[in-house]
């Protein structure tokens, strides 16, 4: 809990050339206080900020667990700073000559764009706004701030934070906007600012009547009341339905709590000479070390990110093909661009990151009203990155921690096939705000895309704009497509956060929501149509378009990063692959060998036909001489396989699993196949029956599987060492390189190693001879996928000489979760809390990595350099790629496609682990650690 004693500071200011905090204090005063601070009193910026204060994140905290109650001293606090701000501006709160009005706005420690509240102009009421109208000499300004106002203060105050739950759906905010409507129609006026003082005067009235109406309460006048109701309701929205939602997508954790920030009002919208903007140090797109913005004449914040008017670019580099027309800021006020493009350059070499500002001119004088971490997509991270690294900005491992590994998920998009694309007229283009080929069938809204997307659609939401209600729709759809806004509206930011394609400003577009269509350029599109979206060129096509890979090869920004990576990294990253064309794959990805070659796999897709019909029939043979022909036959497509692979590997190690089929998945149900097959044994189809019977299992996960088959049938695994000694013989008697690790699959005790080491070495010596080699260099180990495996760890290294942790099935057998089950009951345990994720996509490091932890060091007990990885599909989950370096595995394996992210990943860990032991060398208080870590040297131990 909070302190409560008159000592405690609950309450940060600014202004004046001046802060009490500073941007090292975001987990108090939230990443808006904290900056507004540094740029208000840090001595290399000392920017143009307003003067405010910051409420700090404790009293949040405080506020939920005293029933919504502020503490005592607060008041005081706040009561001195508004003081204070007064002092500095020269105006006075609720003062009828020159009144000084403040905004509310919410700001968390990370940034959750529009999913809390602000409300502006706090402080007018029928008194003040006559000092307003005196000091702007405008009174239609006065009138259009107050009835924003009351609006802001009846939808955020009165509604939202009071609970009320609107009727049939319509809160407050919707009212009043249909009213504004209703005249805007009645006048024929086409914008906002047609509205004369005669009209927003009369609106002010008729808001008033309708907020008591509707709310039983009327707006209040008291411009303390206003500020207090305001404080409360910015706390409230912490818990409010979006807030949540987005913290759940975004992982950011519920008691973190946001601070308020009350700063003085200025504003852009006080006639021609005012303006409202946001800006970027870099383009946020494509990373390009551009100043990029937007902004609006005559208007207030609110509006450039609304997308309710399409804003102007700050400069000719900012155009689009939506803006091009429009006057940029350079030419119409010079001299305040050339202010403000000094400041953005001094804010980022001040934070050594882009920034994403927001500015204000009133008459003339230019305001910094925010600034923060610029959220960027994964294209743009890695570039500015890289080029940042290159400037000497920012060192290496500030470099590699810009880029988050999920975000190369980005670079690895899909995109439209080219040859598509020319082929398909474009219905309609807008601005590219999220990258990448996307496609999915239409839908309206936000709560459509959901309910389609819960019954495994493909989605794109096409709205006017969006708001932060549409998030959870948003995060479903595979594509965003909006008729309004620019690069900066909401839409394209939080699209832009989650590296999602997104096509903004799009105004080829009319939407008609009450019939769910839209036409684009005469071509009509209905709900549930395909369309197909190019998010990097901003271009629409009508149907499902096919979808490509990138060539990554081209991407100089990504090539650089991962020389970086490369340099920092200390864990190796294998693939998981069964082909040649996957293992190219991998290698051209940066993969370091194989990990995971699963023989079985050529038993599906493409030219399988074959060798699926011979292992069907070893599958059903009943006789050692049935079984031995069938594999025979077997051996050749198992040797091919193989042999092709590892010639492509070139030398890397490639571990080869030895079979371990899900007998029931192979076994043939159409009559077709079975007839074939009892020819092909000479057995009647009533005996093959039979026999196929026979193989039935209630539990086939826990059945005849893995290691089992090849003890009860030594012939499978003596077929499959065979072809891996005679392809690797052979390359080698080639002049070829090749290097081949024999891996036994569901194992749990050492006995079944001993077992089949056995036939490893008889079948090594035959072939050595054979071949006329002395020697033939290869590793034997076993995967480790069941709990006892783990448990007996030290004596599988007896036998072993690497362990590769098969967390798939140790997650299956630790939980008791069936891993093709689990989507039944999943969703339920995330939502009520039970499990944070999902454990077959991320380790369960405090049960099943407790395992991992235990059988690495009981191994290495045994043998200390026993070569330790994982080749289950958690080797390509950032977070447990970190885990897995942590506890000094000397590998990780998955599939190539995700092999940059856990390289990326895997060097996140090594620089964590650095800066871990710089921290604890300067305390040389705290004991060593004895938390078993493997030294560099001895994860590099690959033989
Ligand atoms: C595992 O169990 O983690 C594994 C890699 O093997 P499979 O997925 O083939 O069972
Ligand atoms: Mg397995």
């Amino acid at each position: 809990m909070a302190k409560t004693t008159s000592a405690a500071k609950f309450v940060y200011f600014f202004g004046g050339g001046k802060a009490d905090g500073n941007e090292s204090m975001k987990n108090l005063l939230g990443g808006k206080g904290a900056n507004l601070a540094e740029m208000a009193g840090h001595p290399n910026l000392r920017l143009p900020v307003p003067p405010g204060f910051t409420i700090t994140t404790e009293v949040c905290t405080w506020y939920y667990q005293n029933n919504k109650t502020f503490p005592q001293v607060l008041q005081k606090q706040v009561a001195e700073s508004i003081h204070r701000m007064e002092k500095l501006t020269g105006k006075t709160f609720g003062d009828i000559t020159n009144p000084l009005l403040v905004s509310v706005r919410s700001g968390a420690r990370k940034s959750m764009p529009g999913m809390m509240e602000t409300i502006l102009n706090v402080g007018l009421n029928e008194q003040t706004i006559k000092g307003l109208i005196a000091r702007s000499g405008d009174e239609r300004f006065a009138y259009d701030a107050y009835r924003r106002l009351i609006m802001m203060y009846a939808d955020v105050v009165m509604e939202k934070a009071a609970g009320i739950e609107p009727k049939n759906g319509k809160g407050i905010r919707k009212l009043l906007d249909e009213k504004l409507e209703k005249v805007k129609q009645s006048k024929g006026y086409f914008s906002d600012t047609d509205l004369t003082v005669g009209d927003l005067k009369a609106l002010v009235k008729e808001y008033k009547a309708t907020v008591l109406k509707v709310l039983g309460k009327a707006f209040p006048e008291d411009p303390n009341e206003q500020l207090w109701g305001g404080i409360g309701a910015v706390f409230a929205s912490w818990n409010g339905r979006r807030a949540i939602e987005y913290r759940r997508i975004e992982k950011i954790p519920d008691d973190w709590g946001t601070a308020v920030n009350i700063q003085a009002m200025v504003f852009g919208n006080m006639g021609n000479d005012s303006a409202t903007g946001v800006a970027f140090t870099r383009n946020p797109g494509n990373g390009e070390n551009r100043f990029y913005g937007e902004y609006l004449v005559n208007a207030q914040g609110e509006d450039v990110v609304a997308g309710i008017r399409t804003p102007a670019p700050v400069n000719e580099y900012s155009k689009n093909p939506q803006s091009e027309h429009l006057p940029t800021l350079e030419k119409r006020m010079p001299q305040l661009y050339k202010e403000l493009y000094t400041y953005q350059k001094r804010l980022e070499k001040h934070y050594k990151d882009m920034q994403d500002i927001e500015f204000t001119i009133e008459k003339g004088t230019l305001y910094m009203l925010q600034c923060r971490v610029g959220k960027r997509n994964g294209i743009a991270a890695v570039r500015m990155a890289t080029e940042m690294y290159s400037e000497k900005l920012i060192d290496i491992h500030t470099a590699i921690k810009r880029v988050a590994p999920n975000q190369l998920i980005e670079l690895l998009l899909p995109m439209i096939d080219p040859k598509a694309e020319q082929v398909n007229p474009v219905i309609a283009k807008g601005l590219p705000a999220g990258p990448g080929g996307a496609k999915g069938r239409v839908v309206f809204s936000s709560a459509e895309a959901v309910e389609w997307a819960h019954r495994g659609e493909k989605v794109v939401l096409v709205r006017e704009e969006t708001s932060p209600e549409d998030v959870d729709g948003m995060h479903k759809s595979q594509a965003i497509l909006t008729t309004k806004g620019g690069m900066t509206s909401h839409a394209a930011l939080v699209a832009r956060g989650w590296g999602k394609c997104c096509i903004v400003g799009c105004g080829d577009i009319e939407i008609h929501q009450e019939n769910k269509t839209f036409r684009a350029n005469g071509t009509l599109i209905k709900e549930g149509d395909w369309i197909t979206l190019n998010g990097t060129k901003g271009f629409v096509y009508e149907g499902s378009l096919p979808l490509v890979d990138i060539d990554l090869d081209k991407n100089q920004s990504y090539n650089d990063l991962m020389k970086l990576v490369s340099k920092v990294k200390v864990m190796a990253v294998r693939t998981n692959a069964e082909t040649p064309h996957d293992a190219e794959q991998g290698l051209r990805f940066g993969a370091e060998g194989i990990g995971l070659f699963r023989t079985e796999h050529m038993f599906y897709g493409e030219n399988s036909e074959q060798p699926l019909f011979l292992l069907r029939k070893m599958i059903v043979s009943k006789t050692a001489k049935e079984r031995k022909t069938a594999l025979n036959d077997l051996f050749v497509f198992v040797k091919k396989d193989i042999k092709a692979t590892l010639e492509v590997m070139k030398g890397y190690p490639v571990t080869i699993r030895l079979l371990d089929p899900p007998l029931h998945e192979f076994v043939p149900h159409d009559s077709a196949k079975l007839h074939e097959l009892s020819r092909e044994l000479g057995i009647s189809m009533s005996l093959l029956r039979r026999r196929v019977l026979a193989l039935h299992e209630n539990n086939p996960m826990l059945g005849h599987r893995g290691v089992r088959l090849g003890i009860s049938y030594p012939e499978i695994t003596e077929m499959q060492v065979r072809a891996i000694f005679e392809a690797t013989a052979e390359l080698l008697k080639d002049g070829k390189k090749a290097f081949s690790e024999i891996m036994v699959p569901v194992t749990c005790t050492v006995n079944e190693l001993t077992h089949q080491k056995k036939i490893v070495d008889r079948v090594y010596k035959e072939v050595c001879e054979n071949k006329g080699l002395a020697a033939i260099p290869y590793l034997y180990g076993t995967m480790i996928e069941i709990p006892r495996a783990a448990i007996k760890a030290d004596h599988m290294a007896e036998v072993a000489d690497f362990f590769s942790f098969g967390t798939n099935d140790l997650t299956q057998m630790s939980f008791g979760f069936s891993r093709d089950d689990i989507g039944g009951f999943l969703p339920v345990y995330l939502d009520e809390k039970l499990l944070h994720d999902d454990p077959f996509q991320t380790i369960d490091q405090e049960g099943v990595g407790l395992l991992i932890r235990m059988g690495t060091e009981k191994g290495r007990k045994t043998k200390p350099h026993l070569k330790v990885g994982i080749c289950g599909e958690h080797g390509g989950d950032a977070e447990s790629v970190k885990f897995c370096h942590r506890i000094g595995m000397n590998y990780v394996s998955c599939s190539p496609f995700r092999v940059p992210i856990a390289r990326l990943a895997a060097a996140h860990a090594a620089i964590e682990d650095a800066e871990t032991s710089a921290k604890n060398k300067s305390k040389p208080a705290l004991p060593a650690p004895t938390n078993g870590k493997v030294s560099k040297k001895h994860r590099l131990a690959i033989s």
